[in-house]
């Protein structure tokens, strides 16, 4: 098996796996993909440092570096990885909440990640920033089994991964979506740069994933059919626990109209976002830990230690053994009336 794939221009990207990739999305409804490049990288992990070098400034310009941010709670590998790489081209910018909006402060130079829906919390979001600033959006999560679609996105550049849709998190397959010929060549450029083209052999099995799932749309075999079966029934099933407590909450989700279903669904997200509401739990994550619950802490995501992240993506023993665990810390609550 050489490097090479089969275009001439994208010389290690599959053609074939790109047609079926425009394929389920046109069919699932979820983005535009006709006037975007689609550029392939090992995860969307990766996608994230090839779009912060695509949006930036080139290294020899006499702009000013970039500044990349995010509204908080998000995905603390935007920091962690910009950190990383931090120089000439770019650097960390903290949360929104720092910068404002367009109407109050220039945006020129600024690159705003935006997740939709959010990991940590599920959340259709939406850029705050405005203005010029350069948007990314991560798309990680919107497919029908964690969220209804109410339209297809259609943002400059998306990020979406095979980790979430199918669960092949392992095999580490991402791609963007990008309008702007200039931006996808350099994305492109990092990616070629870094591991010389998305693995050969994880294209090929990305190829019959993608085929199979596009085989099985809306029939008996439908993965997000089964997906959000799987996952409604899961937080419905969190939901009735945590209904009883005053100790946590949960964030509130309402059943939405669907356009892949075409019907009003019943919310399905990957993780809850959970609160501690007594005063003596201000450290969420670690009042959870003592009842055997491991999640993230809020402040990973720079948010409030009040909350922290449960995910509901696990196999089905380990999610009894969570519901257990709850039911226990719930149970356990006793109140004077
Ligand atoms: N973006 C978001 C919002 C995620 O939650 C994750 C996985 N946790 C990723 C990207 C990374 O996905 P991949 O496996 O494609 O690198």
């Amino acid at each position: 098996m050489s490097y090479i794939a089969t275009d001439i221009e994208k010389v290690f990207q599959s053609v074939e796996l790109e047609r079926q990739i425009r394929r389920l999305h046109r069919a699932v409804g979820n983005a535009v993909v006709d006037d975007k490049h689609v550029v392939f990288a090992a995860g969307s992990i990766q996608l994230i440092n090839a779009l912060v070098h695509a949006l930036s400034p080139d290294a020899n310009a006499a702009s000013p570096p970039a500044r990349v941010v995010a509204t908080a709670p998000y995905y603390p590998i935007y920091r962690t990885q910009t950190k990383m790489f931090d120089g000439r081209e770019y650097r960390w910018g903290g949360t929104t909440a720092l910068w404002g909006n367009a109407s109050r402060n220039p945006t020129d130079g600024f690159i705003e990640f935006v997740t939709s829906p959010n990991n940590p919390d599920a959340q259709l979001y939406k850029p705050v920033l405005g203005g010029s600033a350069a948007v990314t959006v991560d798309h990680a999560y919107y497919w029908p089994h964690f969220t209804h679609i109410p339209a297809p996105a259609d943002e400059d550049v998306m990020v979406f991964t095979m980790s979430k849709p199918s669960g092949h998190a392992g095999s580490r397959f991402g791609w963007a979506l990008i309008r702007d010929e200039n931006v996808a060549k350099r994305a492109n450029d990092y990616v070629q740069n870094s591991i010389m083209g998305a693995s050969r052999d994880t294209q090929l099995r990305m190829l019959g994933i993608v085929k199979i799932m596009l085989a099985n749309l809306h029939g008996k075999e439908d993965i997000f059919a089964f997906g959000h079966d799987v996952m409604r029934t899961r937080w419905r099933r969190l939901n009735a626990v945590v209904s009883r407590s005053r100790r946590i909450s949960l964030q509130r989700m309402a059943p939405e109209y669907c356009t892949y279903f075409k019907r009003i669904r019943e919310p399905s997200p990957a993780y809850a976002w959970v609160k501690c509401e007594m005063e003596e739990d201000d450290d969420c994550y670690e009042a959870l830990l003592k009842s055997k619950i491991i999640t993230r802490s809020g402040a990973l995501f720079e948010a409030s230690s009040r909350y922290t992240r449960l995910s509901l993506l696990k196999t089905d023993d380990d999610f009894e053994v969570l519901m257990e665990r709850v039911t226990d810390l719930v149970n356990a609550e006793n109140y004077d009336e």
